[in-house]
């Protein structure tokens, strides 16, 4: 983590210079291992851009010399689908690798099930972004706490509100560098490099799930809706799909109370 903006900021465009003629993944991610100090770590959830972003990130940690290599962990909120912890367990065996889970605290999770009910999200956004905060981003800041680079699998066409992200940016609130090797690549360029690595990929992304999030808030899309279009698909239309982890300008995340309660709807 790092304590000042203008490091982050020169850092940033570094990579952005650098990685400019840059599409391979693996190069892209070793510039990062280059250039960054400080821990590097990717958040999976298991779907095709985090499948390919945990093979390359095993294969360079393995393969060549890059330090205390990168970090893979899952934020496992407890609503995740049978067949994303089904692809979990694949996927370690494939690469013989550990992915470590964080959880949210158990008392974080009764105070919010003893408030909002155990599917409450659905009542208001809210709420929903009060479970999102208590499953995800307590986690979240758990998984983040040291890092000096996050690595994502934002893409750029996932949603209006992720077009123009870049390859590095700022998180000024987290205090580290987001970096998102697959800024500019396509889902289908995407599935092609899974298919070529024969890594695993979850069921639901043969049933039209193309971003997969909580099972109680994911749905398949039909080929002609946005990818994030089956996210909390209640809640209204051009409405931004992003529970805080990656927040759009405009999108507020509510606080954490000091008590460990879930934040109060606004
Ligand atoms: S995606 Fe749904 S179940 Fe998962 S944390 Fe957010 S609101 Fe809760």
């Amino acid at each position: 983590m790092f304590d000042n903006s203008a490091t982050l900021t020169i850092l940033a465009a570094g990579l952005n210079a650098a990685a400019f003629a840059m599409t391979d993944i693996a190069a892209r991610l070793a510039l990062v291992r280059d250039l960054v100090p400080g821990r590097l770590c990717l958040t999976t959830s298991f779907g095709i851009e985090d499948q390919l972003l945990t093979c390359v990130a095993a294969e360079l940690s393995g393969g060549v010399e890059l330090g205390d290599g990168v970090e893979i962990v899952t934020l496992d909120t407890g609503r995740l689908f049978p067949e994303i912890h089904d692809v979990w367990r694949l996927t370690e065996r494939h690469l013989g690798i550990t992915i470590a889970a964080l959880s949210p605290p158990a008392a974080s999770v009764a105070a919010l099930v003893a408030r909002d009910g155990n599917d409450g999200f659905t009542a208001s956004v809210a709420n929903r972004r009060a479970c999102c905060h208590v499953r995800k981003l307590e986690p979240l800041a758990r998984a983040l706490s040291g890092v000096a680079a996050w690595i994502t699998g934002l893409r750029g066409e996932q949603s209006p509100d992720r077009e123009g992200v870049p390859f590095a940016e700022v998180d000024a609130a987290r205090g580290l560098l987001k970096i998102n090797p697959l800024f500019d690549w396509s889902r289908a360029s995407v599935l092609a490099e899974l298919g070529a690595r024969a890594m695993p990929v979850s069921a639901l992304e043969g049933r039209g799930y193309r971003s997969v999030g909580c099972a109680p808030c994911t749905r398949a899309v039909r080929p002609d809706e946005p990818e994030r279009a089956g996210r909390w698909w209640w809640e209204e239309l051009g409405a931004a799909k992003e529970c805080g982890l990656h927040p759009p300008a405009a999108f507020t995340t509510p606080t954490m109370a000091a008590s460990g309660s879930p934040p109060a709807p606004v």
